[in-house]
């Protein structure tokens, strides 16, 4: 633990700039019984089980595996080892890998660390920053084809990337590779998405005090993206409502769906609503703009809360009482906070580049090269 807090410290001195590496737990939302690493590329050294170290090449196969609080290690036509930890050093520079777990296989590049930790095995990618950022991209950016568009998704990414460096960092790595961070499913060789990253290499987004900025992204924003104290209560002077005449006709821009009306009332009720019941028209709500609350009579609630409950696509809906039923018409997917990579999509396609994209979602931003952003505050200095 010492030794980790120290590790923290030392990050926090460190300019920004010098992280070139990251450290990503993979296969964070499963709990690997289990993992098949094999070599695809290059040459890994094997080190770590019982101070044995070995090479292997393209085709070997190693299988790590939970036993009891230490993992168990085979190697072909070997006897299983016990130890705590195995690592999985690149060799050429060139090396690539996979990773087999619960019959998912996906590639990776860089060294594989593994350990017993948080009651699992962890299994940490040590990774190169811009196949990082091009695994995200491909992982995050949809289906865009338009390299305006990648190399919009590619800032974002890994302005995200260095904002959020400590995230994880008590528990030995810097992001999962879930969406509570950012969505890696391995590395990439789109030649569009590689070149989208290192076309903006070391570029971030910086708001007017040159701090990194919250990079919020989702689907589709129906029109009209959401201030950002609409959905987290925070105010960020870059994450304004921002007019969108781009998504509108794209595929996540509209939505639909109904429920009864009985249901819909016991919800209401078991929030607090105490409202005429034989009178269902006051329950019907518009938004021709964004608006923070549902209203019905003196009666308000929070739409954010209503979409989470509901698991509803967004806030932005409108709901009509029709008969027994709720009729819900909504706009947009996702929480509307900052770029719509629908509306992102369009405006590459029409000629628009990736920082112009990004001046439009992003009010009062500008982009910058990673030594240029504000450290974050060292929360470890005296006031
Ligand atoms: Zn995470
Ligand atoms: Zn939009």
């Amino acid at each position: 633990m010492y030794r980790l807090i120290i590790t923290g410290f030392l990050f926090l001195l460190l300019p920004l700039s010098s992280f070139g590496q990251v450290r990503i737990r993979l296969f964070s939302a499963h709990d690997p019984g289990t993992a098949v690493f094999s070599v695809t590329g290059g040459i890994y050294e094997v080190n770590g089980f019982n101070g044995n170290t070995f090479e292997i090449s393209p085709g070997e196969i190693i299988l790590i595996s939970k036993f009891n609080d230490r993992l168990a290690v085979k190697a072909r036509n070997e006897k299983a080892v016990i130890c705590d930890s195995v690592f999985f050093l690149q060799k050429t520079g060139n090396d690539s890998f996979t990773l087999r777990v619960n019959g998912i296989r996906q590639l990776y590049s860089g060294d594989l660390q593994c350990f017993r930790g948080l009651g699992t095995m962890l299994l940490i990618n040590v990774c190169e920053i811009d196949p990082y950022i091009s695994g995200v991209v491909r992982a995050e950016g949809g289906s865009g084809k338009n390299i305006e568009y990648f190399k919009t998704q590619a800032v974002i990414a890994r302005t995200y990337i260095y904002k959020y460096y400590d995230k994880h960092i008590t528990d030995r790595f810097n992001l999962c590779d879930n969406t509570h961070c950012q969505a890696f499913n391995g590395v990439t060789n789109d030649t569009i998405i590689v070149r989208a990253a290192l076309e903006t290499k070391g570029q971030v987004i910086l708001g007017p005090d040159s701090a990194l900025i919250i990079s919020a992204f989702h689907s589709n924003c129906g029109g009209e993206t959401s201030p950002s104290e609409n959905v987290w209560l925070t105010n960020q002077t870059y994450l304004k409502k921002v007019t969108d005449p781009f998504c509108t006709a794209s595929r996540n821009a509209k939505w639909q769906t109904a429920i009864s009306l009985e249901e819909w009332t016991d919800y209401l009720k078991s929030a607090g609503y105490s409202g005429d019941e034989g009178n269902s028209s006051l329950l019907n709500f518009s938004q021709k703009t964004r608006l923070k609350d549902y209203k019905a009579g003196d009666f308000t609630m929070p739409l954010n809360q209503i979409r989470t409950d509901l698991k509803l696509r967004s806030t932005f809906f409108s709901l009509s009482v029709a008969a027994d039923s709720v009729v819900f018409n909504g706009r947009g997917y996702g929480h509307g906070v900052g770029l719509c990579q629908e509306g992102a999509m369009v405006m590459a396609m029409k000629g628009f580049d990736y920082k112009q994209i990004i001046g439009f979602y992003y009010t009062g931003v500008f982009i910058a090269d990673i030594k240029d952003a504000k450290a974050p505050e060292d929360p470890l200095a005296l006031p």
